[in-house]
């Protein structure tokens, strides 16, 4: 059974950083990791990282690769000036028909109730294209207990948000403050998180184990049970990511693949659980079919 990836990135991200800067170094990595599709996500906002990366150079990748890449698309919601609803909604569209299958990743300087946002969650609401969106200190901006995600999430039925980011995961924890949203928590999780509650409570949240960030959560506290625990029971809900920004990364095993096959090769995470986790949730919420890879543009 091989992996799929649903949030993965290519060319070069930020100074100093060469980044996974072709195609065939993505391709290599996926190979060394057995990684059989991975979506590619573009960079189009510019709080995101130090280079944009287009939705159109990654449509330019996948339509080489059709069998191994997925296309996001990504449009800054602020693009244009005044209500630019007509705007996001026409280059969605295009992208849409285009074979994307999903948004992200959201990484604006914006509260993640901006009007401009919700424009965009509309629209993918509309498009069945899931939003992926990274939460830290500067990026989907919320309140404690995420009382905006909360609204948008039950404002927005139809559209998938995939949670992913220092912010996302910190609030794991009933404890959660301020000083974690752009780190890496350590310590026991405490009843309360509110991703916990919203995920168990909102139809339409997933989450991404993706970057640091996940793997943090499901370790960061002395249970060694936890991880399995949490992947069990939101087994459903979550989905394989690398969140691969560079080369170095690329070299090395992935820990949070580590850590899904050493909790099953011990018998803490059952086949069912693993392989939703690793795969099944992707082709199911993303809409991809089990033998290629995407709708060709
Ligand atoms: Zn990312």
């Amino acid at each position: 059974m091989r992996y799929i990836d649903t949030h993965c990135h290519i060319g070069r991200l930020y100074v100093g950083n060469d980044g996974l800067l072709t195609e065939e170094a993505v391709l290599s990595a996926m190979d060394r990791a057995g990684i059989e599709r991975a979506a590619l996500l573009p960079i189009e906002s510019p709080e995101e990282a130090h280079f944009y990366v287009t939705t159109e150079e990654v449509l330019g990748v996948c339509r080489r690769h059709p069998d191994r890449f997925i296309p996001f698309c990504n449009v800054d919601p602020r693009i244009a000036s005044g209500d630019n609803s007509a705007i996001l909604r026409e280059r969605l569209r295009q992208y849409r028909e285009q074979g994307c299958r999903g948004y992200g990743e959201a990484m604006s300087g914006l509260a993640v109730d901006d009007i401009r946002l919700q424009r965009v969650y509309a629209i993918c609401g509309e498009f069945g294209m899931p939003v992926v969106y990274h939460m830290d200190a500067e990026r989907n901006l919320d309140a404690p207990g995420f009382p905006g995600l909360e609204r948008m999430l039950r404002q927005f039925p139809s559209t998938v948000f995939v949670g992913h980011g220092q912010r996302f995961w910190a609030e794991i924890s009933g404890d959660a403050d301020s000083s974690q949203y752009g780190g890496y928590p350590s310590g026991p999780v405490t009843p309360g998180g509110a991703i916990v509650r919203l995920l168990e409570t909102c139809s339409n949240l997933y989450a991404d184990l993706s970057a640091r960030s996940a793997l943090n959560a499901l370790t960061r506290g002395p249970d060694p049970a936890f991880a399995s625990r949490f992947l069990e029971r939101f087994q459903q809900k979550l989905f394989f990511g690398s969140d691969l920004c560079s080369a170095s990364q690329a070299a090395q095993p992935l820990p949070i693949m580590e850590l899904l096959q050493r909790e099953r090769a011990a018998g803490r995470l059952s086949e069912t659980a693993f392989r939703r986790i690793a795969r099944e949730n992707a082709l199911r919420v993303f809409a991809l079919s089990e033998t290629h890879c995407c709708p060709r543009p």
